[in-house]
């Protein structure tokens, strides 16, 4: 289902004025890690939206490192992305880390999120197929493309073909950032599949400077858009805020993607 043999045409997915694949205009997500408190997760979301964000990101489920970092707000973080949509009218994206919260994420939010971690959890992923949401599906930290898309077939075989892939980095020898970001992920993708696949550039470079530059990459080499982390104060962020925008970032990230994109 995956292939283009079964689909020859891209796939578009198409949420409200927002589509996302097939060379339309690349979607840009942007927020905060980690849902953090209302007032946090708002003031945010109002500068990504003056910034030129569409759609909103923001953890309630975490899936940390460690089991004693913070583990996000859950149930109480779904309610204020909801607040989030409401008063912004921003579209939300938020995770999902197992069966069970995936029913609370699916009422609450406009796209799945599966994260890195979980893109071999067959059972998630069956399930996150039986869903009527656009599921976007993170590539796992030592995932092949042949791997991700038979992660995707997982979704896809399951009845929901609204799947967007995402290139967040990969582990390799390399430590000079937090994971190596593969860009030739978009090419094969494109290659192989009709899904559009967007590029994490925060996750990849895990410090904020480093942000910009891999997102004109990213969109340069033909992704379908950027999921970016932007804090308002990211000192104090209560995950991920070295790699974290300041709004005024992405802001000019917004308007680099807009240049690069008129350029064609
Ligand atoms: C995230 O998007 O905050 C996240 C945890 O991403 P990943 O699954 O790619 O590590
Ligand atoms: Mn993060």
């Amino acid at each position: 289902l995956v292939s283009h043999e079964t689909c020859p045409k891209p796939t578009v997915i198409r949420l409200g004025e927002v589509e996302i694949g097939n060379g339309c205009k690349p979607v840009i997500i942007a927020g905060p890690c980690s849902v953090e408190s209302e007032e946090q997760t708002l003031r945010i979301a109002r500068q990504v939206k003056e910034g030129g964000a569409k759609l909103f990101r923001g953890g309630a489920f975490k899936p940390r490192t460690s089991p004693y970092s913070f583990q996000g707000l859950g149930k109480a973080g779904l309610k204020i992305l909801e607040k989030v949509r409401s008063e912004t009218g921003l579209l939300i994206v938020t995770e999902a880390t197992d069966s069970e919260n995936l029913k609370l994420v699916e009422a609450s939010t406009d796209i799945i999120q599966i994260g890195a971690r979980n893109m071999q959890n067959y059972s998630l992923l069956r399930r996150a197929g039986q869903t009527k949401k656009p599921v976007i599906l993170k590539r796992g930290l030592s995932a092949t493309i042949e791997e991700l898309l038979m992660a995707a077939e997982y979704i896809m075989a399951e009845g929901n073909t609204q799947v967007i892939l995402c290139e967040r980095g990969i582990r390799t020898f390399s430590d000079n950032t937090r994971f190596t970001l593969d860009l030739s992920a978009i090419l094969s993708v494109k290659a192989a599949s009709h899904l559009p696949i967007i590029v994490d550039p925060s996750h990849a470079a895990g410090r904020r400077d480093y942000v910009i530059p891999l997102s004109r990459a990213a969109i340069a080499t033909g992704a379908d858009g950027l999921i970016v982390e932007v804090h308002s104060d990211p000192p104090s962020a209560l995950s991920d805020g070295a790699q974290s925008l300041y709004p005024e970032q992405f802001c000019q990230l917004v308007k680099e993607v807009e240049y690069l994109n008129m350029l064609g």
